[in-house]
């Protein structure tokens, strides 16, 4: 028990993996946290305890995304899909615009939910070429009219990347940053918004980030239902009603976990690291291995590729899993493989991936 967690390689795309250190004290604390003689998950949510690490998650997340105090800090529910209809639903009204950066499929969901709203505008698109890379700053077509410009930061599923995170020139930028949250140091100060659902690079799911700058928060229209407006949240401090406790905990601990590895930058270097050796495989592999993303796309949290015949990537993934190695199965609607090498992925994870996939192509090739 427990010694296969140290023989298996998570490359899960989400729900995805989490440092072993924080498991091992998630554990630690489980059935009697901290010497209260209960669990946190069963303490009230209005209580010392259980706020004094909910308000050590927000500013620990302050601390890492470096984020002032012009921004709020939310820890909302619904995942990243209800901020699809959220954010709409408070900034778009039926006779404005918002436009959208189409990247990928969630990039889609997104701009699919505003038009029940309100109007969309498509401001530039990869979708010709199936997403395999990322448009040029100069193919974004700005309007001066949009509400807001949305940006997929990281898709998730096709395997690219914004490398320079666009400029708002003026619009509030939004961005879904589910998939690179805190992956790499980004300037907070220059989005209206940025969400992301926990469960690839922050925690467990259940917990939706909301990062949202007060003046755009300013903006919202006040006609929507309780739980889903902003100002309810930021007024109550993500408290109104009970909030996924188990979930901003642990979320808590992958914080300081983070904060234990330096800083972002860190992260980012080793982020940039694994992801290097892989793509260098592939590089190498003389065709064997061919990348969906453009070489100047790609994203160094999902690693796309493909191998020679449907039949080869079958056989691949089949001998991964025998071998220790999980969700290097690509999404359905892209096919191929997918190595998901979030902050919690070990380099050590790359390292043996590379030697499976080299071995595999010599054998095959
Ligand atoms: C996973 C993902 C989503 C969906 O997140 P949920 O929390 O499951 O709703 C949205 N956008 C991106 C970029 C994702 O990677």
């Amino acid at each position: 028990m427990g010694d296969r967690r140290a023989h298996t390689y998570n490359f899960n795309a989400g729900p995805s993996a989490l440092p072993t250190e924080v498991l091992e004290e998630v554990k630690e604390h489980l059935v009697d946290f901290q010497g209260h003689g209960l669990s946190i998950m069963e303490m009230s949510h209005r209580g010392k305890v259980y706020e004094d690490v909910h308000d050590r998650a927000i500013s620990d997340l302050r601390e890492l995304m470096q984020i002032s105090d012009e921004h709020e800090v939310l820890f909302l529910q619904g995942g990243a899909s209800l901020q699809f209809a959220m954010i709409p639903m408070n900034f778009l009204a039926k006779d404005q615009q918002a436009g959208f950066l189409l990247t990928g499929s969630w990039s889609e969901k997104a701009e699919e939910e505003a038009r029940r709203f309100g109007k969309t505008r498509i401001a530039a698109s990869a979708k010709e070429g199936n997403y395999q890379r990322i448009p040029n700053p100069g193919e974004i077509v700005y309007d001066a009219a949009d509400a807001y410009l949305h940006v997929t930061s990281n898709n998730t599923i096709y395997g690219t990347q914004w490398a320079t995170l666009p400029e708002g020139n003026g619009t509030p930028l939004v961005a879904d940053m589910s998939s690179d949250i805190l992956s790499r140091q980004v300037d907070v100060s220059k989005f209206a918004m940025i969400y992301a659902g926990a469960q690839k690079n922050l925690g467990p799911s259940g917990v939706t980030v909301v990062i949202a700058k007060k003046d755009f928060l300013a903006r919202a229209d006040r006609d929507v239902p309780t739980m889903l407006r902003y100002e309810t949240h930021v007024k109550s401090r993500s408290l109104y009603n009970t909030p996924p406790t188990f979930g901003i905990y642990v979320l808590s601990l992958v914080l300081q976990w983070a904060k234990r590895q330096g800083s972002v930058d860190a992260l980012a270097r080793n982020n940039a690291e694994k992801a290097a050796l892989i793509y260098d495989v592939i590089d190498r592999s003389e065709g064997f291995y061919r990348g969906h993303a453009a070489q100047d796309s790609r994203s160094l949290m999902n690693i796309t590729f493909r191998l020679p015949t449907p039949e080869l990537e079958k056989a691949f993934v089949a001998r991964s899993v025998q071998e220790g190695f999980l969700g290097l199965a690509g999404h359905r609607s892209v096919g191929g493989c997918r190595a998901s090498t979030y902050n919690a992925v070990p380099r050590a994870a790359s390292v043996a991936l590379c030697d499976l996939m080299r071995d595999f192509a010599q054998k095959n090739g």
